[in-house]
């Protein structure tokens, strides 16, 4: 691997994690929306770490939009945490 140039044309782990809210958000410039899913397309573990953080969001959404019990709430990311592990 060479590193001559600082101008990168592929993102790594680190990327995606420092971009993933920003992805999910839909607030990304289309380059690093490419770049973005380009990695996850082959790294696994990045894409299942979105997967998370998009099931994530989507809990936390319900329980702004619905006032479900906590019960409920914690039930539904241990589900969660359980399916991903
Ligand atoms: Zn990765």
């Amino acid at each position: 691997m060479s590193s001559y140039q600082k101008n990168k044309q592929e993102f790594d782990c680190a990327d995606i994690e420092e971009y993933v809210q920003q992805y999910l958000d839909n607030v990304l410039d289309e380059e690093k929306k490419r770049l973005f899913e380009e990695h996850i397309e082959y790294c696994l573990p990045c894409d299942k770490k979105i997967e998370f953080e998009r099931r994530f969001k989507e809990i936390i959404r319900l329980k702004a939009k619905e006032n479900l019990p906590h019960e409920t709430i914690d039930k539904k990311l241990k589900e969660l945490l359980e399916n991903l592990s």
